[in-house]
């Protein structure tokens, strides 16, 4: 039952130090499945980095931080009034924790129930349209923050060509509006998705502000080459053409070996989130990829011998069941085969990070 992910340790660690120093004033985000690695693991190595402060995505994810990362911790989910049903007030108000405002009723509500001084950041709401108030409520907004202490502002982008441009306006208009005098000392601005050159020239550009990129993929998941997963063969048969196999009792489109591999539905293997390329040309391109896509199976994440092997029927939960045409080397049972996997949405049985 073991899907593993191994971590080159030395190498990725490089890697993340490589990227603190590219992005100065690093955010690191810790949010879902850790990006692979797992929030409590991430906590640990950005403490490690000497970062002051790191993002989290929900103030349900304080839980697995707080006590493993020494620093400031931002909620990129902007409170809502009914998030207290679900986290307890001592977590959500630890004076550690940086709320994110993004509607102007919510500091009404957030004013009366939050300790005095309680830090927050306002969010604008830039071309993603996720979240974030309008340009024109910046006043209102001002006007709104009562005993609330103000240190900043964010910006969420879209993954865009054009982003500098937007985030310049944004800090134009948070620099000339009531906000930025509210804060004492030097207002924090805070941006997704802008490169590393972006960052700089938009710091050049606002010297009035402490312009702080907030990065989670390409910092956790920006050298590839730093680890591989691999599952267990846990077991092997041979089977012939035609011969009905599996939980489905479909006949096989072509002879040679089950392999029996750990890796199922429960690890994320074979769910694919929806994607932006157009599902016509991705269908007529597994159609292209070979014979046995035509007759219905599905290629997995799996490689054997060098090649993608072809599920035999969907991913059971736990344990994959891979079709190895004749002529190819069949690995024993208890050796390790290669996948590829999308991190962010992949639940491993071990992390082998030395
Ligand atoms: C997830 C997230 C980020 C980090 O995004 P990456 O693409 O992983 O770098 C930054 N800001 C917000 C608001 C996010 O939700």
């Amino acid at each position: 039952m073991t899907l593993t992910l191994h971590v080159d340790g030395e190498r990725w660690r490089a890697h993340l130090r490589g990227t603190a120093e590219l992005y100065e004033g690093i955010i690191p985000v810790i949010k879902g499945n850790g990006y692979g690695f797992g929030n409590r693991t991430l906590a640990r190595r950005a403490d490690w980095l000497e970062v002051d402060t790191v993002a989290v995505g929900t103030y349900a994810e304080l839980t697995d931080v707080l006590p493993r990362f020494g620093g400031d911790i931002h909620v990129l989910t902007p409170w809502r009034p009914f998030w207290s049903d679900t986290v307890r007030p001592e977590r959500m108000y630890d004076p550690r924790v940086v709320h994110t405002v993004s509607r102007i009723e919510d500091l009404a509500t957030l004013r009366d129930e939050a300790p005095e001084g309680t830090r927050i950041v306002i969010e604008g709401e830039t071309a993603m349209a996720r979240h974030g108030i309008d340009r024109h409520a910046l006043t209102a907004a001002a006007d709104a923050l009562g005993r609330l202490r103000l240190i900043g502002f964010s910006i969420h982008l879209p993954l865009a060509e054009n982003n500098l441009a937007e985030a310049d306006r944004w800090a134009a208009a948070f620099e000339a509006s009531k906000l930025a005098p509210a804060v004492p000392g030097t207002p924090l601005f805070t941006v997704s998705h802008l490169s590393d050159r972006e960052v700089r020239a938009l710091a050049e550009r606002r010297p009035g502000l402490a312009v702080r990129p907030r990065v989670g993929t390409a910092l956790w998941l920006g050298d590839r080459g730093a680890f591989r997963v691999t599952g267990l063969v846990i077991d092997s048969h041979v089977v012939e053409r035609g011969e009905r196999i599996g939980y489905r009792q479909r006949p096989l489109p072509a002879g040679g070996t089950v392999l029996i591999v750990s890796g199922g539905t429960s690890h994320g293997i074979g769910l694919e989130a929806p994607t932006a390329a157009t599902t016509f040309k991705q269908r007529a391109t597994s159609v292209a990829k070979g014979g046995l896509g035509a007759a219905g199976l599905a290629l997995s994440p799996f490689v054997v011998g060098g090649k993608q092997r072809w599920f035999v029927e969907p991913p059971h939960m736990q344990a994959s069941m891979i079709l190895l045409p004749s002529g190819v080397a069949v690995p024993e049972v208890g050796e390790e085969v290669e996948l590829e996997v999308r991190m962010t949405t992949t639940t491993f049985d071990a992390v082998d990070l030395p």
